[in-house]
């Protein structure tokens, strides 16, 4: 037990989350990032880069289920998946939970995280590596998806937030690199903040989603550890229909694919795309550029 020992969340100016610790289980620095891993009795493991949140044992059946399962859903035929970051591998296990995925591509740039990750996450990412459908690429994710002549259905984009080897992923050269590695009807999922407390954020991706996808939005889950309210989802696809798929499509697909969840279901699904005004505003903020 580290008594005394707290942890501080340091992503937000004028406002922080702290975390009592009980164990320090891992501290390091790799060539990328800092890292560290602890106990706490509400989340259970802690991961966090540079002083900020990744994922926790506690919560991460929300975000992950939520990333993965709307999009490839929503698809409703995806064989080829690519992962930008997600080096805690929860995201790969949630995807390849689908029979129909044919390969799991995941380009991660820290070699460490999914290192670490494996010897310390194998509760909910054990079956990844059992998986012969999983390709693990240890790369910069924007350089892959400017130079990779692989095509994809679904794009998921597990960042860190737009500071250090994350900030590339937010940028306009990355979303057009991503557009040129989408099959024809892909769809593109990324991690777009808590809007509350970053609304720039989630502006400035769906304006370059704008300025290069036939449709740009953004669908939502409350995850408690990105604390401030809803996170966005951001969402771009040359098929707007992806984005209105039917209630009654979603169930079929959800039943044959005979997923088990615990948060996401056919209903949150369609319920996701409905946006509090405020988060609509700046999705409208970003189309009008
Ligand atoms: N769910 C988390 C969140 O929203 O806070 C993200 C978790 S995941 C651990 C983020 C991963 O993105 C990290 O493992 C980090 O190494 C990776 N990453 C950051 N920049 C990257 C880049 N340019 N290319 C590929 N992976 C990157």
């Amino acid at each position: 037990m580290s008594q005394g020992l707290i942890f501080a969340e340091t992503l937000y100016p004028g406002v922080q989350v702290q975390y009592d610790c009980e164990d320090v289980l891992f501290q390091s620095r790799s060539e990328h990032q800092d890292l560290v891993l602890f106990t706490n009795p509400v989340f259970g493991k802690v991961l966090m880069l540079d002083g900020i949140t990744q994922v926790t044992t506690g919560d991460e059946f929300i975000y992950h289920e939520m990333m993965a399962h709307v999009p490839i859903l929503a698809h409703g035929a995806a064989r080829e998946v690519l992962i930008v970051g997600g080096g805690d591998c929860g995201m790969a296990e949630e995807a390849l939970k689908h029979k129909g995925i044919e390969r799991l591509t995941q380009v991660e740039i820290d070699s460490a995280v999914v290192d670490f990750s494996r010897e310390q996450f194998g509760e909910f990412n054990a079956p990844v590596f059992d998986d012969d459908r999983f390709d693990l690429v240890i790369a910069d994710g924007a350089r892959f998806v400017a130079e990779t002549d692989r095509r994809f259905d679904v794009v998921l984009v597990d960042s860190t937030d737009p500071d250090g080897p994350g900030e590339v992923l937010f940028t306009r050269e990355f979303y057009a690199g991503v557009h040129r590695c989408l099959k024809p009807g892909g769809v593109l999922v990324t991690q777009n903040g808590v809007p509350f407390l970053q609304p720039d954020e989630l502006v400035s991706s769906i304006g370059h989603f704008t300025s290069i996808y036939k449709d740009a939005g953004a669908y939502i889950a409350a995850i408690p550890t990105y604390f401030g309210g809803h996170m966005a989802l951001g969402w771009a696809s040359d098929n707007p229909d992806l984005r209105r798929v039917s209630l009654e499509t979603l169930v079929e697909r959800f039943t044959a694919a005979g997923l088990e969840t615990r948060y996401y279901t056919p209903e949150v699904h369609a319920a996701a795309f409905a946006l509090p005004r405020f988060i609509r505003d700046l999705v409208e903020k970003g189309r009008a550029g």
